[in-house]
């Protein structure tokens, strides 16, 4: 039986095909006025945010598909009292995409690669060794969380560059912290002993301005912070202060508290912040695995089994 599914944002066809080989589908195209949205019975989402009252058209729902890990555009209390399951996608391809980008964003800060760029592009040559380049090889650098990405990430720099790791994760026994590599340390700690800083944790009530004015502070001058997780863990007025004083070395961001930032944000002028829009763990393996998982996920519920990464297992008897 061709089930009905609601593809709310562009995904890999690898997956888009091999949802709409056995299902009817509705496209993002098509959109929230198309007459078949109360015959919905699985969403397949990225990060739109899921409005309440769509779950509420949607009588016949049986599980939200979350194209990644976050789930912050879900309201996941909502869909648990509809008894709607919601599952998401994450490791894999996508947890190895974002650690390359919170490396990525690590090094430009470190070897200041924007305004390396500029001095080429602009003409400038003779200035090319007034800034002051850092490494990372051989670097203290602290993960806030410490997950599945903040893990790939301590893999890398690890292994790849000699780094000294830390994690703060006050969810995870300091064993466990201490069997995966890294040495664990309170927050105020962590961030004033690292080089580089940075946060892989779900945007959450407990995380929302995790890192503010104090926390900035706590870090030394030349230590340099990175945001690959959610917008609104880091106080962005706050940050951009820190940059603007020269109180910290430099920030890779990318994710903003209201996405896309607006013309006038503060990072925008600061030559030691490198931006990005909210694309670590867009690369072309992590999107078609990302896809793929979404469409196996709808296959186990019509299979009658649990998705393994099943978030809300209270809608099941
Ligand atoms: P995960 O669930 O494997 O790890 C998150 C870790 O954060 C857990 O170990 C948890 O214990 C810890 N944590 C929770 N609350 C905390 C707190 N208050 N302080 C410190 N640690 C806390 O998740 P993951 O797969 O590593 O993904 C992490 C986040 O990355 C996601 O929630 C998502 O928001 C973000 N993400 C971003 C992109 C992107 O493209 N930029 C892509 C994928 C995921």
């Amino acid at each position: 039986m061709p089930e009905t599914v609601y593809i709310l944002d562009p995904i890999h066809p690898a997956g888009a095909e091999r949802i709409a080989a056995a299902h009817d589908v509705i496209t993002p195209q098509q959109g929230a006025s198309d007459p078949r949205i109360p015959d919905t019975t699985f969403i397949v989402i990225r990060t739109t945010e899921l409005p309440e009252a769509l779950i509420a058209r949607m009588p016949r729902l049986k599980a939200i598909v979350k194209h990644g890990a976050g789930v912050d555009n879900i309201p996941i209390p909502f869909a648990t009292g509809r008894g709607v399951m919601v599952a998401n996608t994450p490791g894999g391809n996508n947890s190895t995409a974002v650690a390359e980008g919170a490396v990525t964003l690590m090094l430009a800060v470190l070897r200041r690669v924007r305004e390396m760029d500029a001095v080429v592009r602009e003409d400038r040559w003779d200035e090319r060794w007034k800034t002051r380049l850092s490494d990372l090889t051989g670097a203290k650098v602290g993960l806030i969380g410490f997950g599945r990405i903040a893990r790939c990430t301590a893999r890398i720099c690890g292994a790849g560059f000699g780094a000294e790791i830390a994690a703060y994760d006050p969810m995870l026994s300091d064993e466990d912290i201490r069997a995966a590599g890294a040495t664990p340390m309170k927050l105020e700690e962590l961030l004033g002993w690292a080089d580089a800083i940075s946060i892989h944790v779900p945007l959450t009530e407990s995380t929302r301005n995790l890192i503010g004015a104090r926390e900035l502070g706590l870090m030394h001058s030349g230590a340099v912070i990175v945001n690959t997780s959610r917008g609104g863990i880091i106080d962005e007025p706050a940050l951009a202060e820190a940059l603007r004083a020269e109180r910290i070395g430099g920030a890779g961001i990318d994710v903003f508290e209201h996405e896309p930032p607006p013309a006038d944000h503060p990072l925008f002028a600061l030559p030691n912040a490198v931006l990005s829009p909210h694309v670590a763990g867009v690369t072309e393996a992590s999107m078609k695995g990302m896809a793929l998982a979404c469409a196996e996920v709808i296959d186990t519920v019509l299979a009658g089994e649990r998705p393994a990464t099943l978030l809300n297992p209270e809608v099941l008897p």
